[in-house]
């Protein structure tokens, strides 16, 4: 067993599974490095080290009535890379396996017993990897990692040196399509969009009088959509301005009806620097596909003020919205109808909504 009271360079270069590493453990299991088996401690059973394994260890003799999620670490986080690439790396391995963790965290490709990017802290994952705050600082230091937000929860998004860091290529990462998003997304937006898919899935799919049949995330426009072909190229400029313009005629969710009709229309709004032309373009966006609903959601109530102000005075055109609103209203109490605006809910609020049903 490797003394882990003096981590030294040498050893942190030294590959360890999270399952070994791991500061949060359900009660009841525990993780056999020698045989590389989550076991019951009771009976000796034991049981594959992945998440599948994790519940059947957890559900073996005596399981508890209840399992706080935050217990159960991420099981599997395999690094795509060899030795040569590690022992070459101007990082750690403990910083690689934390940067794949939260690469993997904002794919979504943890179960949501092990990481739900809705509810779950990048806490969690630091307690899993067992990564001091030293090490993620160096990693927002030298731009393998941003710091998204402390609100609702840490998130974190690897840039792309830190894809770089972990072997994920900017072709291989560019997903298109419906239902997948891009490279240049942050895991706050991803987060963003995750719940609201799940809350418009409870309020409007399962609604039989709502015409929403589906929830469909990242949806790309027919007309005037991307070349597909763009994207398959070798060309990483070439499919960088591929996704930016991908992303100008993609929403981040929309509801069809059962004829496949956009009905409602959702934009996961940020506030940045160019708020002025991108909060008109995506009301315009919207309000061209005519929905019955046009929903923003917004980081905070401030943030929403600001959109709206955005919309009432926008750098282009004419005011997209006339309505205003003093700055203590809630969003959520907006009573506005245009093409493109027919309600803003803050993040907060619809997580709200969700927790009744989570
Ligand atoms: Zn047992």
């Amino acid at each position: 067993m490797p003394d882990t009271d003096e981590e030294g360079e040498d050893e942190d270069r030294e590959p360890r599974a999270i399952l070994e590493r791991t500061n949060r453990m359900p009660p009841g299991v525990f993780y056999d490095v020698t045989k590389d088996a989550l076991c019951c401690p009771d009976c000796d059973s034991r049981y594959d080290p992945e998440i599948g394994g994790m519940r059947r260890a957890i559900e073996c003799c005596d399981p508890p009535a209840e399992i706080d999620p935050d217990d159960v670490p991420v099981c599997a986080c395999p690094l795509p890379l060899d030795e040569d690439d590690i022992e070459e790396s101007d990082c750690s391995y403990t910083q690689l396996l934390f940067l794949q963790a939260v690469y993997k965290a904002m794919q979504q490709h943890f179960e949501r017993l092990e990481y739900d990017i809705v509810w779950d802290s990048m806490l969690r994952l630091q307690e899993y990897v067992d990564i001091e705050d030293d090490a993620i600082d160096d990693l927002l230091d030298e731009g393998y990692l941003r710091k998204d937000c402390d609100h609702p929860h840490r998130l974190y998004t690897v840039t792309a040196d830190g894809r770089d860091a972990i072997g994920v290529t900017y072709r291989e990462g560019v997903a298109h399509g419906h239902g997948k998003g891009d490279l240049g997304e942050s895991s706050y937006h991803v987060m963003l969009v995750e719940a609201t898919k799940r809350w418009l899935k409870q309020s409007r799919v399962e609604d039989p009088d709502s015409p929403v049949a589906r929830v469909v995330p990242y949806f790309e426009l027919q007309e005037g959509g991307v070349d597909a072909a763009a994207f398959m190229g070798t060309d990483d400029e070439a499919a960088e301005q591929a996704a930016e313009e991908f992303a100008s005629h993609r929403f981040d969710l929309v509801g069809l009806n059962g004829d496949g009709e956009v009905v409602l229309t959702l934009e996961a709004e940020r506030v940045n620097h160019d708020l002025w032309r991108a909060a008109p373009d995506d009301y315009d966006k919207m309000a061209a596909c005519k929905p019955d609903e046009a929903i923003w959601v917004v980081p905070t109530q401030k943030a929403g003020h600001e959109i709206l102000q955005a919309l009432n005075d926008p750098a282009d055109g004419e005011s997209r919205v006339e309505k205003t609103y003093a700055e203590t209203t809630p969003t959520q109490q907006f009573r506005i109808d245009e093409p493109g605006f027919t309600a803003m809910y803050p993040v907060s609020w619809v997580q709200n909504q969700l927790e009744s049903d989570e």
